[in-house]
C-alpha cells in the first residue's frame, strides 16, 4: 500500500488531452472492498451469502432501521446490547416490536431471523453515563450531553462484527445519525467508516456498513417508516418502540409513550409533529 497504489487519470473536466491529475491515495482505503485490492487475492469468506445484522436497541430510530433491512435483505437478523441501561423496558421493547412485525408483515415474516442480547455490563461500569448511572442529564465541559457513553457504538460495533462473522452475516445496519442528534461523536458517519476499516482489516473481512438514517432528520424518519411499512409501520413504530430516556412508558402521546420532557421525547416529538405538519409524508426506503 502506497505510492505503487497511485494512478494519474484524464480530469475528464476538459478537452485538453495532456491535462493529467495525480490521485492522492489515502494512507488505508476505507470503502467496501478497495482496500483488499492493495494487499493481493484473499478468500471471500462472505461468497454467496447475503444477509444482514441489524443493531437493534427498540428505540424509533433502529426499529426504522430494522424495517429498512427487512425491505432489503433475505436475511435479517437482530443484536441488542446489555450495558447495564437504567431502564429495562428499553430491552423489552425490542421483543414487541420484533413481535409485531412478524405479525403484521407477512412478507418479513420469512426474513426475520434470530435475535441475540449481547451481556456488556462490563463495559457499563467503565464508561458511566446519565443513562448507566444515577447522574443528571446535563451538558459536560467537553460540550457533550451527559448522555453520551464514551466509546459505545465503537464497542457496539465490535462486538456486531464479531457475531456477525459468526452468524455469516455481510451487513451490519444501524441508526447512527448526524443530523438532528446531540453530536455525539461516535454517530458522525467519518468515525464510522475509519472504524469499518479497522474491523474489516483486522477481522480479514469485507464487510459493509449501512447506515440509512445518516443524513435524515427526525421528521424524514418518520417519512422513511411510513415509505417502508405504510400507516401500520407508523402506528408501530409509535406504540411499541421506546426512546425516552427516563424509561417512561404511562402515557402515550401522538409520537409515542415518554416523559415528554427529557432530550429524547423532545427529539421524537418535535421530528413527529414536523412530519405530521407537512402532511405525513412518505420517503422512498
Ligand atoms: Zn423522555
Amino acid at each position: 500500500m502506497g505510492q505503487s497504489a497511485c494512478r494519474e487519470v484524464k480530469c475528464g473536466l476538459c478537452d485538453v488531452p495532456d491535462v493529467e491529475i495525480r490521485q492522492i491515495c489515502p494512507p488505508v482505503r476505507l470503502s467496501r472492498g478497495e482496500w483488499i485490492a492493495h494487499m493481493g487475492p484473499m478468500p471471500k469468506t462472505n461468497m454467496g451469502r447475503s444477509g444482514a445484522l441489524v443493531l437493534f436497541s427498540g428505540g424509533q430510530d433502529s426499529t426504522v432501521c430494522l424495517a429498512w433491512a427487512l425491505d432489503r435483505y433475505d436475511r435479517v437478523e437482530t443484536v441488542g446490547f446489555d450495558y447495564g441501561q437504567r431502564h429495562a423496558v428499553e430491552l423489552a421493547a425490542r421483543q414487541a416490536v420484533r413481535e409485531r412485525m412478524v405479525a403484521e408483515f407477512p412478507a418479513w415474516k420469512q426474513r426475520l431471523g434470530e435475535d441475540h442480547v449481547l451481556e456488556m455490563r462490563g463495559f457499563g461500569a467503565v464508561a458511566q453515563s446519565a443513562l448507566t448511572a444515577d447522574r443528571a442529564i446535563e451538558m459536560t465541559e467537553k460540550g457533550l450531553p451527559s448522555t453520551f457513553v464514551p466509546g459505545r457504538n465503537l464497542a457496539f460495533l465490535v462486538y456486531a462484527a464479531a457475531l456477525a462473522d459468526r452468524r455469516g452475516l455481510t451487513v451490519l445496519v444501524g441508526g447512527m445519525c448526524e443530523t438532528d442528534f446531540s453530536g455525539y461523536p461516535d454517530c458522525r458517519r467519518d468515525t464510522l467508516e475509519a472504524q469499518l476499516g479497522a474491523l474489516n482489516l483486522g477481522m480479514a473481512q469485507d464487510f459493509s456498513l449501512e447506515t440509512p438514517l445518516m443524513w435524515l432528520t427526525k421528521a424524514e424518519t418518520w417519512a422513511l417508516a411510513k415509505g417502508l411499512g405504510g400507516e401500520p409501520l407508523v402506528a408501530l413504530t409509535v406504540e411499541e418502540s421506546h426512546t425516552c430516556y427516563q424509561g417512561v412508558r404511562e402515557t402515550l402521546h401522538p409520537w409515542g409513550y415518554g416523559c415528554g420532557a427529557c432530550p429524547a421525547c423532545d427529539l421524537r416529538a418535535k421530528g413527529y409533529d414536523t412530519w405530521v405538519a407537512s402532511g405525513r409524508p412518505e420517503l422512498a426506503g
